[in-house]
């Protein structure tokens, strides 16, 4: 007795150890394929190029969505469609001035309107009152900020290392400081840009007004400019500031999120899904957010065709559309997944930019940390370490639930502010191997996942 069960024991251990090499082989042969062959870079550079900035509801939106569609028939998936989106239709306008008069001299600034913001017939010219916080507006009077542009000068924390962390701790100056600025009688908000660089891009992204207080044009100055501004108010406090903004929103229009997929062999029922998303801001080119998501997500498939795997489950890239202004392409995946009755087994998302990838986060329980911890030691060779609880992906989130899990591509965010949201996001400053890296590393995990 005591002999068989050592025999059975060794057994099991060698069979293990024999799937643990057949692992490792096939991860390697994910990441020589993508190294030798990738295609997501060539990709990116005709999303960046080609389509250029996609905000939801413009046309370059619409081209963004006929370039996933003819990029993903390139391959041999078994199906490619499209999915109807409501999206918000906001336009820029072709009006941002921003200046201040110093010693009779017109001192103009780079600025970019804020996403959402309304805009004004003619120009606001006003004094300025600085604040580092929305709580500090809070305690002045009224009285002192009526009929002035209030200027929310609040840094990214820099000794945050997770900047994902510093962009959440300043992110509010964004999305509430015009609605706080209004409430105060204030005529014109302006932010500084939410960045840890040192530089003069300034940083669009989403503000929310409150519906019951008056719209506010509100516009972001870049960290450079905003440090000038503030030497300089504190010179002259009755400095006048110029700001014209020119932005309209329009009725909300329908688009599409756009979706590959190669059906699973013994699962075709159970999904798992890989995305970024496919629109960006309206400035720079999209490149890190998310260009190299969607590109990513796309070669994934692309790499697990060349190696002829087939997979067990159905593996499914969705290239969402508008995470950046209300996430309505995840919110309608994931509605018309729980109405078609859909098991979504897994979803990976990356959108942290195209930088070095150092692991995985997870959004589930103890179990999935652990296992993923399991897989992670077969990426070590990959200089991949990082495996732990944490954030994955606006996108994906609402298609949690208790028994699927959640990925997000974990990368060196050390820099990815220095292009969020702004003309620094182009395709020149997106590292090839750096991508192909992410691609990789996402197809290893999704492999895992199937043959789990
Ligand atoms: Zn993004």
């Amino acid at each position: 007795m005591m002999k068989y069960l050592i025999f059975l024991v060794i057994l099991i251990c060698s069979q293990q150890s024999v799937a643990q090499q057949n692992d490792s082989l096939f991860i390697s042969n994910i990441y020589k394929e993508a190294l030798s062959n990738g295609e997501c870079y060539d990709h990116l550079r005709i999303l960046c190029k080609e389509v250029g900035h996609r905000i939801a509801g413009s046309a370059a939106a619409d081209s963004a969505i006929l370039w996933g569609i003819s990029t993903l028939k390139r391959y041999n998936l078994d199906s490619v469609y499209t999915m109807p989106v409501e999206v918000p239709h906001w336009v820029r306008g072709s009006k941002e001035v921003g200046y201040y008069t110093y010693s009779n001299n017109k001192v103009e600034l780079e600025i970019v309107a804020l996403g959402g913001s309304v805009g004004s017939e003619r120009a606001i010219t006003a004094n300025v009152i600085e604040v580092k916080s929305i709580a500090e507006l809070r305690l002045l009077d009224s009285a002192m900020v009526a009929g002035k542009i209030v200027f929310f000068n609040k840094a990214m924390d820099p000794m945050l290392i997770n900047t994902g962390a510093a962009y959440g701790g300043a992110y509010d100056i964004r999305s509430q400081g015009p609605s706080e600025a209004a409430k105060k009688g204030a005529v014109g908000c302006l932010i500084r840009s939410l960045t840890l660089a040192d530089d003069k891009y300034a940083h669009t992204g989403a503000t929310n007004y409150d519906d019951n207080v008056r719209k506010i044009p509100a516009a972001a100055l870049s960290s450079v400019d905003s440090r000038e501004l503030s030497r300089l108010l504190k010179e002259n406090p009755r400095l006048q500031f110029t700001l014209h903004l020119t932005c309209q929103n329009f009725p909300r229009k329908i688009q599409a999120n756009v979706i590959g997929e190669i059906r699973g062999s013994e699962f075709p029922e159970k999904v798992i899904v890989v995305g970024g998303h496919l629109d960006s801001w309206d400035v720079g080119e999209g490149a890190h957010d998310d260009g190299t998501g969607v590109t990513q997500s796309i070669e994934v498939l692309r790499i697990l065709l060349a190696l002829g795997y087939k997979p067990r489950h159905t593996i499914r890239a969705v290239l969402y559309m508008n995470e950046e202004f209300g996430n309505d392409g995840g919110k309608t995946y994931a509605r018309v997944v729980a109405e078609k009755n859909e098991e979504h087994i897994a979803a990976i998302e990356s959108d942290g930019g195209g930088l070095t990838p150092l692991g995985f986060n997870v959004q589930g329980d103890e179990k999935d940390l652990l296992q993923l911890r399991e897989w992670g030691k077969l990426l070590e060779p990959y200089q991949l370490y990082s495996f732990r609880q944490g954030w994955s992906g606006v996108d994906i989130g609402p298609l949690k639930t208790d028994s699927n899990v959640l990925y997000g591509l974990s990368v060196d965010s050390q820099r990815y502010f220095d292009f969020h949201h702004s003309n620094n996001d182009i395709f020149e400053n997106v590292n090839k191997r750096e991508h192909i890296l992410g691609a990789a590393a996402m197809t290893a995990l999704i492999y895992m996942i199937d043959q789990k």
